[in-house]
């Protein structure tokens, strides 16, 4: 049968209802369209990307071009050396009227999109193809930007916009407009270290079938790559993802608040989602969990402090991260505020150090792919950022190793919060903290050869001199962010000797690492 339209949809968006089909699908009917997906080599390439992340996607692609099959459409699935060449196949074979695509989630597949899809689409075939790039409906900010143009690039608040995304979304909002629980924020009820006995709950998981063990054999043939596809216990389908939502909500939300920010070598996940490569891949929908996570409030299975602060990570900080992204691509792949120049140590690819704290969370990322925000934020970037790390260094890494990771995440994420290389466009302030953060938080210092209390010397935990050291060389600058200011008063303290010391131990420490 001549098909009229095709339709490409990237591994990124594995939609229910996808967009682009719905529209192409409404000017041809549905034996009139094709879709296609592409595995592409080249892209695989990009990153050594976990090997376990490239089964996730290779895997819930496949799974996806089976349900649309079962669901009545032509499916063309691809595997070429480049998108380029994967595309120009299909049109040539299917010579459609119409291409429809979803604009991307990331720049520059976003760009590719725009530039180079229409010149492939008039050189293939007769020419008369036309492109139709559909909204992209992957993230709430696409039905409603509660800032569609900052002034001047004026500063934009996470709390604010979060706050906007509540009232417009009418998400744990009483009849009267007010908070549900009577205020927006339950920070102050969550972040608590880790109480030592509590038990913690183990990881979901779904047996790999007979799709997914194929492409784990074709991974382990592949070389290069972080990690090992053994062990790969992820959702694949949108079915599946749905249950991890569901055990979540039932299993472990109830605790997700009071330690959301704790630290311990007993558990990588405590009691976080751990969906959202689901999110990421368009297999879970955000609102859906929002609602779910409601509905547990409501009927009492979760307090409110622990729903409110699970619904502030993703009606808050995913759609404000996303925001950010777009606001300041192209510029934010190349900021570099604090002038960072040094390499990334190899420790990341390896994780050799004596550092505990490192070494644990290191070791988490390289085996599993994962480690939840605060090892992100307050062991990785932290470290990046007191030793000097380039942040393009950084964010390819995270790009690398994480299974979450995708373009639009992984730069406002590490280069504008994690390092604040972006100028505090994306956070206030620079999240920068010594060992006494990462005492409190967590039990990593307990088994480590560093002091976590000592700021200078041979036994010195090196994020004491380090933050330190942050702190006397960015001091003006630093005075001046009410948010920072009064750690910077703490130098007053600190003698003209010490602060000496401070210096040279962390020169030393940086020559020694990169
Ligand atoms: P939970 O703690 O259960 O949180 C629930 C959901 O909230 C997550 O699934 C996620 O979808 C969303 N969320 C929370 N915080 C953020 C955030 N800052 N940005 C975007 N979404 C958020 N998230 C990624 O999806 N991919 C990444 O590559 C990634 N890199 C990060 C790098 C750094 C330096 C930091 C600080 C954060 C990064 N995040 C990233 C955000 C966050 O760490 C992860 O989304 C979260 O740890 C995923 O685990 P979870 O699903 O168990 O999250
Ligand atoms: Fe990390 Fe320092 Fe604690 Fe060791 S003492 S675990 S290096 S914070």
């Amino acid at each position: 049968m001549r098909r009229r339209a095709s339709v490409w949809i990237t591994g990124d968006q594995l939609l229910a209802g996808h967009p682009a089909v719905r529209e192409a699908e409404l000017e041809f009917g549905r034996d009139g369209i094709e879709i296609v997906l592409i595995e592409s080599r080249a892209r695989r390439s990009h990153f050594p990307y976990h090997r376990q992340k490239l089964v996730l996607v290779l895997s819930a692609m496949r799974h996806y071009a089976e349900e649309l099959r079962r669901s009545g459409y032509a499916v063309d699935y691809r595997q070429a050396e480049s998108i380029s060449a994967g595309l120009i196949g299909h049109l040539q074979r299917v010579a459609p009227e119409k291409l429809y695509l979803m604009a991307a989630s990331e720049y520059t597949a976003r760009t590719f999109q725009q530039n180079k899809i229409p010149q492939i689409a008039k050189s293939v075939g007769n020419g008369s193809t036309q492109v139709t790039i559909v909204s992209n409906t992957q993230f709430l900010t696409g039905q409603f930007n509660p800032y569609p143009s900052p002034a001047g690039g004026k500063r934009v608040v996470m709390e604010n916009f979060y706050r906007e995304m509540r009232r417009h979304f009418g998400v744990l909002l009483e009849e009267d407009g007010t908070p549900t629980g009577g205020k927006w924020n339950f920070d102050e009820e969550n972040r608590k270290p880790l109480p030592a006995r509590l038990e913690l709950p183990d990881p979901d998981g779904w047996e790999p079938d007979e799709i997914t063990r194929k492409v784990m054999e074709e991974i382990d043939r592949e070389e290069g790559g972080v990690g090992s596809t053994v062990g790969f216990r992820m959702a694949v389908t949108r079915a599946q993802a749905q249950e991890a939502l569901d055990q979540f909500i039932s299993r472990r939300l109830d605790k997700f608040g009071p330690y959301e920010d704790a630290m311990t070598s007993r558990s990588a996940t405590l009691f976080h989602s751990l969906l959202s490569p689901y999110f990421n891949l368009g297999l879970l929908d955000p609102l859906t969990a929002i609602r779910a996570a409601e509905d547990a409030c409501q009927q009492g299975r979760a307090p409110i402090n622990s729903v409110e602060g699970f619904i502030r990570q993703i009606l808050g900080w995913r759609e404000f991260i996303y925001w950010q992204y777009w606001q300041q691509m192209p510029a934010l792949a190349s900021a570099n505020h604090w002038q960072c120049q040094g390499s990334l140590p190899d420790l990341f690819w390896n994780g050799e150090t004596d550092m505990n704290c490192l070494q644990q969370v290191i070791a988490r990322v390289l085996r599993d792919g994962y480690t939840h925000h605060i090892e992100r934020l307050m062991i990785l970037c932290n470290f990046c950022l007191l030793s000097g790390v380039n942040p393009r260094e950084v964010s390819d890494w995270f790009n690398a190793v994480y299974i979450d990771a995708f373009d639009w995440v992984v730069l406002p994420n590490v280069i504008g919060m994690g390092l604040n290389a972006d100028g505090g466009r994306t956070a206030t302030k620079p999240y920068v903290a010594s060992a006494n953060y990462i005492n409190r938080m967590s039990d990593y210092c307990g088994g480590c050869r560093y002091n976590p209390k000592q700021r200078t010397g041979r036994d010195a935990c090196p994020f004491n001199y380090l933050y330190w050291n942050f702190l006397l060389e960015h001091e003006t600058e630093l005075r001046a962010n009410p948010r920072l200011g009064p750690a910077v008063l703490g130098l007053s303290r600190i003698g003209e000797d010490e602060r000496r010391l401070i210096s040279a131990e962390a020169a030393e420490f940086r020559k020694r690492q990169h």
